[in-house]
């Protein structure tokens, strides 16, 4: 779901019986080695921003002995574990050149990025915190300087302060909406600064949200108001740039099998389940995937400004 227990300082199971009763109710610097390969002077498919395609399994194989990997520059923000190492990893075996950003942990994040290497891709792990405009400067900087272009965005780091509203101190409120929707604005303008600089213009920026965005959550004023928030700047930013070949779409988790699921105990798992018509939490991999085809994907070249909710029917 929209919360993670690793960050937040309150009890996941607290927020947990929150989801459950609302579902019910309302059926509620390892910095740059320097390597400048840009995508320059490659054939552009007619339908897409990104000339690049889903690997097979056999071309896979192919690539992994290739010197090196030349597929879009994808930016991955909070990828050193969860949804973001999933992400990261998914688009590092298509060939792409990733940073891994990472806060802290910088173990996990070379281990995200000697994954991707082994499957042919490329990657470089930059520590950023993503809520701060001179870091993410450096976390830019450091991809142009590594692989000379950003192609893609994915605006993953997130964070949870969770407990009830009224008990909620305005440092709790801040530094989620500073990471979960300032973040985001702060990466996503660099990013398209350095999209606008190649001619033809070209770039695809994917903000992971969460369905509480959509259904608001209680525990979570500042979380669900973040998410929702971007789900706005999705919108705003998609049709600021849909004329300049920038495509801005949004996903919305559910429950999504982490860290924080599995400390919420076969009990309240029971309950939960009940509310996700698939019947199951999703796992990293589902969100991946649909990062994957929106990044990637040429027949995703003609969406922009959705919010796609990958969450086992749980929020329709
Ligand atoms: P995790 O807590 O597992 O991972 C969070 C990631 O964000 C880590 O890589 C962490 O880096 C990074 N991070 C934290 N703070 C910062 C910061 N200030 N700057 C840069 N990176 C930072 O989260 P999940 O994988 O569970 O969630 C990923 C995204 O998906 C979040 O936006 C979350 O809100 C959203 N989501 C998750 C759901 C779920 O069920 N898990 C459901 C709905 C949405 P480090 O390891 O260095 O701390």
């Amino acid at each position: 779901m929209a919360f993670s227990v690793r960050a937040t300082s309150s009890s996941a199971h607290h927020i947990a019986r929150n989801v459950v009763s609302k579902t019910r109710s309302s059926c509620s610097s390892s910095l740059a080695s320097k390597r400048s390969q840009g995508m320059a002077g490659k054939k552009m498919s007619p339908t897409s921003s990104i000339p690049f395609r889903f690997r097979s399994s056999s071309r896979k194989s192919a690539m992994t002995i290739q010197a090196a990997a030349d597929g879009p520059v994808c930016v991955v923000t909070g990828a050193s574990r969860g949804i973001g190492a999933a992400i990261a990893t998914q688009l590092g075996a298509q060939g792409c050149r990733v940073v891994v950003n990472y806060a802290a942990s910088s173990g996990p994040a070379e281990e995200v990025c000697k994954t991707i290497k082994a499957s042919g891709g490329d990657a470089i792990a930059v520590q950023a915190n993503v809520a701060k405009q001179e870091e993410v400067d450096a976390l830019f900087k450091a991809a142009v300087d590594a692989f000379g272009e950003v192609n893609v965005l994915v605006n993953n780091a997130g964070i949870t302060r969770d407990t009830l509203m009224m008990r909620m101190k305005l440092a709790q409120w801040q530094e989620v909406i500073d990471l979960n929707l300032t973040g985001v604005f702060l990466c996503t303008q660099a990013a398209c600064k350095i999209m606008g600089k190649k001619k033809p213009v070209k770039g695809r920026i994917i903000n992971i949200t969460s369905v509480v965005g959509v259904t608001g959550n209680a525990g979570q004023a500042n979380y669900s108001a973040a998410k929702a928030g971007v789900i706005g700047l999705t919108k705003t930013v998609a049709r600021e740039y849909a004329g300049r070949n920038i495509q801005c779409n949004a996903i919305a988790p559910g429950f999504i099998a982490s860290d924080m699921t599995a400390e919420l105990g076969p009990e309240i798992e029971a309950k939960i389940l009940t509310t996700i018509p698939a019947g199951k939490y999703g796992q990293p991999e589902d969100i991946a995937g649909m990062v994957r085809f929106l990044a990637l994907d040429p027949a995703a070249a003609y969406i922009t400004g959705q919010t796609i909710h990958v969450d086992g029917g749980m929020v329709m």
